[in-house]
Protein backbone atom coordinates (compact mmCIF):
# COMPACT_ATOMS: atom_id res chain seq x y z
CA UNK A 1 0.00 0.00 0.00
CA UNK A 2 1.07 3.57 -0.69
CA UNK A 3 0.26 5.65 1.82
CA UNK A 4 1.15 9.31 0.70
CA UNK A 5 1.67 12.26 3.24
CA UNK A 6 3.20 14.74 0.80
CA UNK A 7 2.41 18.16 2.08
CA UNK A 8 0.86 17.30 5.28
CA UNK A 9 2.71 19.82 7.86
CA UNK A 10 4.45 17.61 10.37
CA UNK A 11 4.23 18.23 14.10
CA UNK A 12 6.00 16.27 16.47
CA UNK A 13 4.39 14.97 19.93
CA UNK A 14 6.38 16.85 23.00
CA UNK A 15 6.95 16.08 26.18
CA UNK A 16 9.98 16.70 29.07
CA UNK A 17 11.96 14.49 31.29
CA UNK A 18 11.77 15.42 34.90
CA UNK A 19 15.02 17.13 35.98
CA UNK A 20 18.21 15.75 36.61
CA UNK A 21 18.11 15.02 40.15
CA UNK A 22 15.07 12.85 39.03
CA UNK A 23 16.90 10.86 36.43
CA UNK A 24 19.78 9.87 38.69
CA UNK A 25 17.29 8.87 41.50
CA UNK A 26 15.28 6.54 38.89
CA UNK A 27 18.54 5.30 37.58
CA UNK A 28 19.90 4.32 40.98
CA UNK A 29 15.92 2.28 41.54
CA UNK A 30 16.11 0.43 38.18
CA UNK A 31 19.69 -0.39 38.77
CA UNK A 32 19.04 -2.20 42.35
CA UNK A 33 16.02 -3.45 40.58
CA UNK A 34 17.55 -5.88 37.72
CA UNK A 35 20.90 -6.30 39.48
CA UNK A 36 20.26 -9.27 41.49
CA UNK A 37 18.63 -10.76 38.12
CA UNK A 38 21.48 -13.25 37.20
CA UNK A 39 20.03 -15.78 35.13
CA UNK A 40 20.96 -16.55 31.44
CA UNK A 41 24.16 -17.31 29.88
CA UNK A 42 26.65 -14.92 27.98
CA UNK A 43 26.63 -15.45 24.22
CA UNK A 44 29.01 -18.53 23.55
CA UNK A 45 29.05 -18.90 19.51
CA UNK A 46 31.77 -15.89 19.37
CA UNK A 47 34.53 -17.05 21.42
CA UNK A 48 35.69 -13.35 22.99
CA UNK A 49 31.72 -13.26 23.90
CA UNK A 50 32.35 -16.05 25.65
CA UNK A 51 34.83 -14.85 27.85
CA UNK A 52 33.02 -11.40 28.94
CA UNK A 53 32.77 -10.65 32.66
CA UNK A 54 29.08 -11.95 33.42
CA UNK A 55 28.93 -9.08 36.28
CA UNK A 56 30.08 -5.91 33.97
CA UNK A 57 26.51 -3.71 34.47
CA UNK A 58 26.72 -0.09 32.88
CA UNK A 59 23.87 2.20 32.78
CA UNK A 60 24.24 5.64 30.60
CA UNK A 61 21.35 7.97 29.66
CA UNK A 62 22.40 10.61 27.11
CA UNK A 63 19.47 13.80 27.15
CA UNK A 64 18.78 15.83 24.03
CA UNK A 65 20.25 18.62 25.62
CA UNK A 66 23.41 17.14 25.78
CA UNK A 67 23.75 16.07 29.58
CA UNK A 68 24.54 12.54 30.34
CA UNK A 69 23.95 10.47 33.04
CA UNK A 70 25.92 7.52 34.00
CA UNK A 71 25.94 4.45 36.39
CA UNK A 72 28.86 1.69 36.82
CA UNK A 73 30.82 0.32 33.95
CA UNK A 74 29.12 2.74 31.45
CA UNK A 75 32.39 3.00 30.20
CA UNK A 76 33.55 -0.82 30.07
CA UNK A 77 33.98 -1.55 25.83
CA UNK A 78 32.46 -4.15 24.33
CA UNK A 79 31.99 -5.04 20.53
CA UNK A 80 28.29 -3.16 19.36
CA UNK A 81 27.23 -6.35 17.26
CA UNK A 82 23.40 -5.99 16.20
CA UNK A 83 23.15 -2.67 17.24
CA UNK A 84 25.30 -1.11 14.74
CA UNK A 85 22.14 -2.55 12.24
CA UNK A 86 19.94 0.78 13.49
CA UNK A 87 23.08 3.11 12.98
CA UNK A 88 24.22 1.49 9.34
CA UNK A 89 20.36 1.38 8.40
CA UNK A 90 19.83 5.08 9.33
CA UNK A 91 22.91 5.98 7.28
CA UNK A 92 21.72 3.99 3.90
CA UNK A 93 18.24 5.43 4.40
CA UNK A 94 20.27 9.10 4.82
CA UNK A 95 21.44 7.94 1.25
CA UNK A 96 18.96 6.57 -0.81
CA UNK A 97 16.11 7.30 0.69
CA UNK A 98 12.71 5.88 2.49
CA UNK A 99 11.12 4.00 -1.10
CA UNK A 100 14.32 2.34 -2.14
CA UNK A 101 15.46 1.05 1.33
CA UNK A 102 11.49 0.23 2.27
CA UNK A 103 11.56 -2.23 -1.01
CA UNK A 104 15.35 -3.60 -0.85
CA UNK A 105 15.14 -4.76 2.78
CA UNK A 106 11.39 -4.37 3.89
CA UNK A 107 10.15 -3.34 7.80
CA UNK A 108 8.46 -6.37 8.91
CA UNK A 109 8.88 -8.93 12.04
CA UNK A 110 10.04 -12.34 10.85
CA UNK A 111 9.03 -13.44 14.05
CA UNK A 112 12.20 -15.49 13.66
CA UNK A 113 15.48 -15.67 15.48
CA UNK A 114 18.45 -12.95 14.01
CA UNK A 115 20.08 -15.39 12.25
CA UNK A 116 16.63 -17.40 10.76
CA UNK A 117 17.67 -19.30 7.66
CA UNK A 118 14.25 -20.31 7.22
CA UNK A 119 12.83 -16.49 7.29
CA UNK A 120 14.41 -16.38 3.90
CA UNK A 121 13.22 -19.32 2.36
CA UNK A 122 9.44 -18.58 3.64
CA UNK A 123 10.12 -15.22 2.30
CA UNK A 124 10.59 -15.58 -1.28
CA UNK A 125 15.10 -14.87 -0.12
CA UNK A 126 13.19 -11.03 0.90
CA UNK A 127 15.30 -9.99 3.91
CA UNK A 128 11.87 -8.79 5.79
CA UNK A 129 13.66 -5.98 7.56
CA UNK A 130 16.61 -4.21 8.70
CA UNK A 131 17.35 -5.65 12.20
CA UNK A 132 17.79 -9.32 11.49
CA UNK A 133 21.22 -10.47 10.03
CA UNK A 134 19.60 -11.01 6.39
CA UNK A 135 18.10 -7.89 6.43
CA UNK A 136 21.61 -5.80 7.87
CA UNK A 137 23.67 -7.86 5.33
CA UNK A 138 21.66 -6.29 2.59
CA UNK A 139 21.58 -2.78 4.05
CA UNK A 140 25.07 -2.97 4.28
CA UNK A 141 25.50 -3.98 0.75
CA UNK A 142 23.69 -0.96 0.06
CA UNK A 143 26.06 1.74 1.48
CA UNK A 144 26.94 3.89 -1.41
CA UNK A 145 30.69 3.43 -2.04
CA UNK A 146 32.78 2.16 -5.06
CA UNK A 147 34.65 -0.34 -2.82
CA UNK A 148 34.31 -2.50 0.41
CA UNK A 149 37.11 -0.86 1.36
CA UNK A 150 35.31 2.73 1.40
CA UNK A 151 32.02 1.42 2.64
CA UNK A 152 33.86 0.27 5.59
CA UNK A 153 35.16 3.94 6.01
CA UNK A 154 31.69 5.43 5.29
CA UNK A 155 30.22 3.03 8.10
CA UNK A 156 33.04 3.49 10.41
CA UNK A 157 32.51 7.54 9.99
CA UNK A 158 29.14 7.49 10.56
CA UNK A 159 28.67 5.26 13.50
CA UNK A 160 31.46 7.69 14.75
CA UNK A 161 29.80 10.62 14.06
CA UNK A 162 26.22 9.52 15.43
CA UNK A 163 28.44 8.57 19.16
CA UNK A 164 30.83 11.37 18.67
CA UNK A 165 33.92 10.42 18.73
CA UNK A 166 35.93 7.88 16.42
CA UNK A 167 35.39 4.32 16.64
CA UNK A 168 37.67 1.34 16.35
CA UNK A 169 37.16 -2.15 15.81
CA UNK A 170 38.10 -4.93 18.70
CA UNK A 171 40.63 -6.95 16.51
CA UNK A 172 40.01 -10.11 18.71
CA UNK A 173 36.02 -9.78 18.39
CA UNK A 174 36.51 -9.09 14.72
CA UNK A 175 39.15 -12.02 13.84
CA UNK A 176 37.14 -14.55 16.14
CA UNK A 177 33.62 -13.88 14.21
CA UNK A 178 35.86 -14.22 11.09
CA UNK A 179 36.64 -17.92 11.90
CA UNK A 180 33.03 -18.56 12.93
CA UNK A 181 30.69 -16.52 11.28
CA UNK A 182 29.92 -19.44 8.68
CA UNK A 183 26.05 -19.29 9.29
CA UNK A 184 26.23 -15.39 7.96
CA UNK A 185 28.32 -16.44 4.83
CA UNK A 186 25.39 -18.61 3.86
CA UNK A 187 22.86 -16.20 4.68
CA UNK A 188 24.88 -13.87 1.98
CA UNK A 189 24.96 -16.62 -0.23
CA UNK A 190 21.07 -17.14 -0.29
CA UNK A 191 20.74 -13.85 -0.65
CA UNK A 192 22.70 -13.42 -3.46
CA UNK A 193 21.19 -16.64 -4.93
CA UNK A 194 17.53 -15.10 -5.11
CA UNK A 195 19.69 -11.86 -6.66
CA UNK A 196 19.01 -9.92 -3.53
CA UNK A 197 22.44 -8.73 -2.53
CA UNK A 198 24.88 -6.36 -4.35
CA UNK A 199 28.34 -6.71 -4.50
CA UNK A 200 30.09 -10.29 -3.80
CA UNK A 201 28.71 -11.65 -0.78
CA UNK A 202 31.97 -12.38 0.98
CA UNK A 203 32.80 -8.78 0.86
CA UNK A 204 29.53 -7.96 2.29
CA UNK A 205 30.35 -10.25 5.07
CA UNK A 206 33.54 -9.12 6.34
CA UNK A 207 32.22 -5.48 6.65
CA UNK A 208 29.26 -6.33 7.99
CA UNK A 209 31.33 -8.21 10.05
CA UNK A 210 33.70 -5.18 10.79
CA UNK A 211 30.57 -3.33 11.49
CA UNK A 212 29.82 -5.87 14.42
CA UNK A 213 33.02 -5.73 16.03
CA UNK A 214 33.51 -2.33 16.49
CA UNK A 215 34.13 -1.17 20.04
CA UNK A 216 31.73 1.17 22.29
CA UNK A 217 30.80 1.88 25.84
CA UNK A 218 27.01 2.03 27.34
CA UNK A 219 28.19 6.03 27.31
CA UNK A 220 28.88 5.81 23.40
CA UNK A 221 25.47 4.05 22.60
CA UNK A 222 23.64 6.34 24.84
CA UNK A 223 24.44 9.29 22.81
CA UNK A 224 24.22 7.78 19.68
CA UNK A 225 20.30 6.83 20.73
CA UNK A 226 20.29 10.48 22.11
CA UNK A 227 21.17 11.44 18.03
CA UNK A 228 18.33 9.75 17.09
CA UNK A 229 15.76 11.00 19.42
CA UNK A 230 17.03 14.55 18.61
CA UNK A 231 16.09 14.71 15.28
CA UNK A 232 19.71 13.63 13.82
CA UNK A 233 21.61 16.20 15.32
CA UNK A 234 24.31 14.57 17.92
CA UNK A 235 23.21 16.68 21.51
CA UNK A 236 27.08 16.74 22.46
CA UNK A 237 28.88 17.46 19.30
CA UNK A 238 25.78 19.45 17.93
CA UNK A 239 26.64 17.53 14.54
CA UNK A 240 23.44 16.50 12.08
CA UNK A 241 24.27 13.19 11.21
CA UNK A 242 21.28 12.26 9.56
CA UNK A 243 18.15 13.66 8.81
CA UNK A 244 14.87 13.93 11.59
CA UNK A 245 12.74 12.35 9.32
CA UNK A 246 15.06 9.06 8.72
CA UNK A 247 15.75 9.27 12.62
CA UNK A 248 11.78 8.56 12.98
CA UNK A 249 11.87 6.15 10.38
CA UNK A 250 14.65 4.45 11.80
CA UNK A 251 13.21 4.20 15.69
CA UNK A 252 9.43 3.16 13.81
CA UNK A 253 11.19 0.13 12.32
CA UNK A 254 13.18 -0.89 15.86
CA UNK A 255 9.69 -0.39 17.67
CA UNK A 256 8.47 -3.60 15.40
CA UNK A 257 11.62 -5.50 14.88
CA UNK A 258 14.61 -4.37 17.42
CA UNK A 259 14.49 -7.60 19.38
CA UNK A 260 13.72 -9.61 16.95
CA UNK A 261 11.26 -12.26 17.95
CA UNK A 262 10.78 -10.66 21.32
CA UNK A 263 10.28 -7.53 19.75
CA UNK A 264 5.95 -7.55 20.70
CA UNK A 265 7.06 -8.39 24.22
CA UNK A 266 9.57 -5.87 24.62
CA UNK A 267 6.89 -2.97 23.39
CA UNK A 268 4.17 -4.50 25.15
CA UNK A 269 6.49 -4.18 28.38
CA UNK A 270 8.94 -1.03 27.72
CA UNK A 271 6.72 0.91 25.41
CA UNK A 272 9.72 2.34 23.59
CA UNK A 273 12.17 1.73 20.42
CA UNK A 274 14.99 -0.06 21.43
CA UNK A 275 17.50 -2.38 19.50
CA UNK A 276 19.67 -5.36 20.94
CA UNK A 277 22.89 -7.09 20.66
CA UNK A 278 24.40 -10.66 21.57
CA UNK A 279 27.32 -8.80 23.33
CA UNK A 280 24.68 -7.70 26.00
CA UNK A 281 24.03 -4.19 24.96
CA UNK A 282 20.55 -2.66 24.74
CA UNK A 283 19.70 0.60 23.59
CA UNK A 284 16.37 2.66 23.65
CA UNK A 285 15.49 5.68 22.54
CA UNK A 286 12.47 7.81 23.98
CA UNK A 287 11.71 10.33 21.10
CA UNK A 288 12.11 14.22 21.72
CA UNK A 289 13.78 13.37 25.11
CA UNK A 290 17.00 10.79 25.60
CA UNK A 291 18.61 7.45 24.65
CA UNK A 292 19.45 5.31 27.58
CA UNK A 293 21.61 2.33 27.33
CA UNK A 294 22.30 -0.69 29.61
CA UNK A 295 25.09 -3.37 29.35
CA UNK A 296 25.13 -6.54 30.84
CA UNK A 297 26.28 -9.59 29.26
CA UNK A 298 23.96 -12.35 29.90
CA UNK A 299 21.13 -12.81 27.90
CA UNK A 300 17.98 -14.59 27.41
CA UNK A 301 16.81 -17.37 24.98
CA UNK A 302 16.27 -14.62 22.33
CA UNK A 303 19.45 -13.10 22.72
CA UNK A 304 18.49 -10.01 24.81
CA UNK A 305 20.43 -8.95 27.71
CA UNK A 306 18.31 -9.75 30.96
CA UNK A 307 19.14 -7.02 33.05
CA UNK A 308 19.46 -4.63 30.63
CA UNK A 309 16.14 -5.13 29.92
CA UNK A 310 14.85 -4.51 33.20
CA UNK A 311 16.78 -1.26 33.81
CA UNK A 312 15.38 -0.10 30.60
CA UNK A 313 11.88 -1.41 32.02
CA UNK A 314 12.49 0.12 34.84
CA UNK A 315 13.44 3.56 33.71
CA UNK A 316 10.88 4.04 31.10
CA UNK A 317 7.99 3.66 33.86
CA UNK A 318 9.72 6.16 36.30
CA UNK A 319 10.69 8.82 34.16
CA UNK A 320 7.18 8.76 32.26
CA UNK A 321 8.84 7.09 29.02
CA UNK A 322 6.64 4.65 27.69
CA UNK A 323 4.71 6.27 24.47
CA UNK A 324 1.47 4.04 25.04
CA UNK A 325 1.08 5.67 28.63
CA UNK A 326 -1.19 7.99 29.00
CA UNK A 327 -3.43 9.46 32.21
CA UNK A 328 -7.02 11.08 32.45
CA UNK A 329 -7.22 14.65 31.31
CA UNK A 330 -7.15 16.68 34.21
CA UNK A 331 -8.95 19.73 32.36
CA UNK A 332 -12.73 20.30 33.18
CA UNK A 333 -14.64 18.27 30.63
CA UNK A 334 -17.17 20.63 29.66
CA UNK A 335 -20.45 17.92 29.78
CA UNK A 336 -22.81 20.29 28.22
CA UNK A 337 -21.15 19.92 24.92
CA UNK A 338 -21.31 15.75 24.78
N1 LIG B 1 27.63 -10.21 14.80
C1 LIG B 1 26.53 -10.97 15.31
C2 LIG B 1 26.06 -11.97 14.26
O1 LIG B 1 26.02 -11.62 13.13
C3 LIG B 1 25.43 -10.01 15.68
C4 LIG B 1 24.20 -10.69 16.19
C5 LIG B 1 23.51 -9.99 17.30
O2 LIG B 1 24.03 -9.11 17.98
N2 LIG B 1 22.32 -10.42 17.54
O3 LIG B 1 25.73 -13.09 14.54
Amino acid sequence: MDIDVTGVPTRVSTGHLPGAETVEEAISAAVTHALPHTEGAVADYIPTLAAADPETFGVALAEVDGDVHEWGDSRVEFSIQSISKAFVYALVCEELGHATVHERVGVNNTGLPFNSVMALELNDGHPMNPMVNAGALVTTSLVPAPTPARQWDHIRRGLGAFCGRELDVDEQTYRAESRTNGRNRAIAQLLASYGRLDGDAEAVVDVYTRQCSLAVTTRDLAVMGATLADGGVNPVTGQQVVSASVCRDTLAVLASTGLYERSGEWLFEIGLPGKSGVSGGILTVSPGKAGIAAFSPRLDGAGNSVRAQRVTAHLSRSLGLDVFASAASTKEHDLDQH
